[in-house]
């Protein structure tokens, strides 16, 4: 393939604004797919994205177009999830790329994530396509939209294209424009090989997918490949490009984007981000790669059934490798029994994992509270990161520390006010502003991470109508008075429900958290005492009073088939419940102090 013809490159955009639509209309246009056969939003493959109508995996597709100048042209296109936890997805696709689309919804404008993906994609040096989309709607303003693309990103009108993915209006400018502003890739055919390996696949049939960018030189099907950093050795078996299936091919030459087996069986072999090169004519460097993101949330994933631990691990060694933001390590709780302590990028991301968890792997998971990864300085000098409340040192602690993130928040003028009381509420403060022409403002808060993980989003969206966005990025460790918070259950400390929080938080945490639980937990046979303590102190306590008499006792008279029902019953009933020491607590108790 004459790679002046190629152009690898990204569609980002915040969420909703139509970056999976553009994809289903430029797969028409090319004929990848036929209309009559086709769905909205194709490239969402995996249940839980059609479900949800949220992009959460990039996906990889190649485009073939006869441009106006006769000339046929290959175009590999990856679309990209909008949502901030998934900003890593977006991240690894544009080191895959030369140029990005940018989508500005017209009715919504520019909004957080166009922000935070505008930035993404500088960094990367893509050259950059400003697109004002679903231009079919009549209720939109688009001067007022294309001025906010002029006035915060810096474009010139003329270099604005309009589109409506939704009627397919404009689509085949927008590829005379990627022609035109995006650069082909560089690299020389002549070259070793040097190939990325940008993201993978788990194939129960074939075993793992690589997907790779050819950078340099050119993979043949059958050749010996070594993978740098890992350093292990394979023969391909196949080699291919994506035409939403995995379509064969001899030869992958540098700019080409596309994928190799190589009977590869475990996961754990391949890191995303690695060089791949040819054993016998290996280039000089591997390529920078990919910096580990490092998770900002973490919990607890247990097995509700105990015997599950063996595939729990092997589910959770299958996922991570199509999602490497996500780490793992094996952990034990007095309360569940081994589990794994897991780390996220944030609240949605760990919902997504628990539930394609639960669903791909058939698993029946409990979780545990989420926590960041706070930092403790020990009286003797020692530095430690804690992200798990079980780590937290009891005593000889000189100063705690927790995360702090930048905040940024695209939101109506007439919602300053109830946004900035809202944001101090929760221990932010704030950094700055800036219009966004007539009414829409920029704000930027500093804020520690805990605060926001939790319940914030939908309270921004709720205070501005729907309207507000935000984005954020890790700051700094700024100095916290840290405490663990325990919950007694009859004395005994059930550590799923531990946390760790700040000191002057920690009065209405407690309270909280015991009266949720006094609702939660069935009335048992004893009495039940929960109490919610720091230290030797008890904050707030709770009784749960225990039943009157047995069940059965209502059953007036002796009819024994009648008391065997109820007994029956009663088991299936414990089947949900968790056995806590000698106390029964219902999974959903667990879950609904996650909501706190
Ligand atoms: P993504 O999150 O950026 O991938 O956005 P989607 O492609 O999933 O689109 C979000 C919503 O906007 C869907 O309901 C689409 O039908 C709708 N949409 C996308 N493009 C257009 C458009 O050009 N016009 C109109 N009216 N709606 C659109
Ligand atoms: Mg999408």
């Amino acid at each position: 393939m004459d790679k002046s013809h190629i152009r690898n490159f990204s569609i980002i955009a915040h969420i909703d604004h139509g970056k999976s639509t553009l994809a289903d209309r430029m797969l028409e246009i090319t004929g990848v797919i036929d209309k009559r056969n086709s769905h909205d939003q194709m490239l969402d493959d995996m249940d839980l994205e059609r479900e949800r109508g949220i992009t959460i995996k990039a996906s990889t597709v190649r485009l073939p177009y006869t441009g106006k100048d006769g000339k046929e042209y290959i175009f590999n296109l990856i679309d990209t999830p909008g949502h901030v936890d998934f900003t890593y997805e977006v991240s690894k696709s544009l080191a895959a790329c030369e140029g990005a689309i940018l989508v500005v919804d017209a009715g919504q404008g520019i909004e957080a994530q166009t922000v935070a993906n505008y930035y993404l994609a500088m960094e990367n040096n893509l050259a950059v396509i400003p697109l004002i989309n679903k231009i079919d709607l009549n209720t939109v303003d688009i001067p007022r939209t294309k001025n906010q693309i002029i006035s915060v990103l810096g474009y010139k009108d003329e270099e604005i294209l309009l589109a409506s993915a939704k009627e397919g209006i404009g689509i085949k400018e927008i590829f005379e424009e990627v022609i035109r502003v995006i650069p082909a890739p560089p690299g020389v055919i002549g070259n070793p090989l040097k190939a990325l390996i940008f993201d993978c696949r788990f194939d129960p049939y074939r075993g793992v997918v690589v997907f790779v960018r050819v950078v340099d030189g050119k993979i043949d099907s059958g050749s010996q490949i070594i993978m740098m950093h890992s350093g292990k050795i394979y023969k391909l078996e196949e080699i291919g490009v994506f035409n939403l299936k995995y379509s064969k091919v001899d030869v992958l030459t540098c700019g080409e984007v596309g994928y190799f087996i190589a009977n590869i069986r475990d996961p754990r072999e391949i890191i995303i981000g690695d060089t791949i090169t040819d054993i016998k004519n290996p280039c000089a460097a591997p390529l920078p790669g990919y910096r580990t993101l490092k998770p900002l949330v973490f919990c607890g994933i247990y097995p509700v059934n105990p015997g599950d631990f063996t595939n729990l691990r092997e589910a959770m060694d299958k996922l991570k490798l199509s999602d490497a933001s996500f780490q793992f390590e094996p952990e034990n709780s007095q309360s569940f029994g081994s589990g794994f302590r897991c780390g996220f990028l944030g609240l949605l991301h760990m919902e997504i994992v628990q539930e394609r968890l639960e669903r791909e792997y058939d698993l029946n998971l409990i979780l545990t509270v989420p926590n960041v990864v706070y930092r403790v300085k020990k009286k003797d000098g020692e530095v430690i990161d804690i992200d798990t409340p079980a780590k937290f040192p009891a005593s000889d602690i000189a100063e705690s520390f927790e995360p702090y993130v930048s905040l940024l928040t695209i939101i109506p003028v007439e919602s300053i006010e109830a946004v900035c009381e809202f944001v101090k509420s929760r221990r932010g403060t704030f950094h700055s502003t800036e219009y966004l022409g007539i009414d829409r403002v920029k704000l930027v808060f500093n804020i520690p991470l805990s605060e926001i993980i939790v319940d914030f989003y939908d309270r921004i969206k709720s205070l501005t109508k729907g309207y507000g966005s935000l984005d954020y990025e890790f700051k700094d460790y700024v100095q916290t008075q840290l405490v663990k918070l325990d919950i007694m259950l009859n004395g005994v400390v059930c550590d799923a429900f531990s946390t760790l929080i700040c000191k002057e938080k920690v009065y209405h945490k407690a309270h909280a958290l015991v009266k949720k639980l006094k609702e939660l937990i069935p009335r048992q046979l004893y009495e039940i005492s929960i109490q919610a303590t720091v230290g030797s102190q008890i904050l707030a306590s709770e009784k749960v009073r225990p039943m009157g008499k047995n069940v059965t006792s209502r059953c007036s008279g002796g009819d024994i088939t009648r008391k065997r029902k109820l007994w029956e019953n009663q088991k299936k009933g414990r089947k949900r419940l968790k056995q806590v020491g000698k106390i029964e607590i219902p999974q959903e108790a667990f879950l609904e102090v996650l909501k706190l």
